[in-house]
């Protein structure tokens, strides 16, 4: 059989195109490996908009309730990895997964991304302690707070420049030099509660029940620095999961995400979208990958239907 739509993921950004597409009554496949979206570790998220506070596993368990209670309306494969995407001749999209393979008109591409993690030592122990991976998210939990950002590029200063609002300080470390743009280095340092500090060995994290300091080596003097903080932002990157994208069928940045237009969430190639954290969209958070994940509905269901 040919879907209309194959939407892959089951994140913010799957589980919203889903939900429409069902209420559209589009013939849709929605594959994913999961529904735990990069969420699910947060106990505590404050800005899914309509919910003061839900605890990530909550958030993820909420979604999943939500498109299947349209499963009689489209097909839910879970437990799969698209493993491949390729387009046939007659122009019909075939997404092959570990288990089984797929056919579809359209696809919605949301598999998201993984956050680069932190693996010095201590990083582990105090993950949620101390130490987060999204200063949007977590900011204004250290409001008067020493903090440190890890990282070097845009996101990084971006970062710090948000922490400036709530935190007493902020530290930007980094392991060799900073490679934002200049105009936004030069910025971000102008403000008096932010400083950088560039070409270190980063050492340890310590703590107690807490983070308590960020221990790193300068590497031009050899002296170790053991830096007092309440918290630690880690802003290192995060590779898109599009590893079934390497036949090249998609045009990609150099960080690998998908090319998207902002006002429709096309990609390259006629056929196919693509929404949320997988793709080259400046803000990754929950409500944008939906928002954006639906916007790219729209425009699939205009372009099977019209
Ligand atoms: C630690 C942390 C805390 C965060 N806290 C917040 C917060 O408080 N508020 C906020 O707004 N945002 C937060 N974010 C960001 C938010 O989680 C992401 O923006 C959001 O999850 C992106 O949604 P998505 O649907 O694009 O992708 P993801 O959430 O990454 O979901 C991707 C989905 O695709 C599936 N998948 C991946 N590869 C394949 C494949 N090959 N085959 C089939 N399925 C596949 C996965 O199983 C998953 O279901 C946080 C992120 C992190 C890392």
């Amino acid at each position: 059989m040919i879907y209309d739509l194959a939407i892959i993921g089951g994140g913010p950004a799957g589980v919203s195109a889903g939900v429409y597409a069902a209420r559209k009554k589009i013939k849709t496949v929605l594959i994913t490996e999961n529904f735990r979206n990069q969420s699910v570790v947060s106990d505590n998220i404050q800005n899914w908009i309509g919910i003061i506070s839900i605890s990530g596993e909550d958030l993820a368990a909420s979604l999943e309730k939500h498109v299947k209670n349209y499963a009689k309306d489209i097909d839910i494969k879970e437990k799969e990895t698209v493993t491949k995407l390729t387009k046939d001749t007659d122009g019909t999209f075939k997404i092959k997964t570990d288990k089984s393979e797929y056919s579809s008109k359209t696809v919605l591409i949301t598999s998201g991304s993984i956050r680069r993690k932190l693996t010095i030592k201590g990083a582990d122990k105090f993950d949620g302690k101390g130490i987060t991976y999204c200063a949007t998210c977590d900011g204004p939990m250290f409001t008067d707070m020493d903090v440190v950002v890890i990282g070097g590029g845009n996101s990084a200063f971006e970062s710090a420049s948000q922490l400036s609002s709530y935190a007493k300080s902020v530290t930007i470390v980094q392991r060799s030099d900073f490679r934002a743009d200049p105009i936004t280095i030069k910025k971000v340092l102008s403000n008096p509660k932010i400083r950088g500090i560039s070409n270190v060995d980063l050492l340890e994290v310590k703590g107690d029940k807490f983070v308590t300091s960020l221990l790193y080596k300068d590497k031009d003097t050899g002296k170790e620095i053991d830096l007092p903080t309440n918290g630690i932002f880690v802003e290192i990157g995060a590779n898109p999961s599009v590893a079934y994208l390497e036949n090249g069928i998609l045009k990609l940045n150099e960080k690998q995400e998908i090319i998207v237009d902002a006002k429709t969430q096309k990609t390259s190639e006629l056929g196919i979208w693509a929404a949320g954290d997988c793709t080259d969209g400046l803000y990754h958070q929950n409500n944008i990958a939906a928002g954006d994940a639906i916007k790219a509905l729209e425009d699939i269901y205009k372009y099977l239907k019209l």
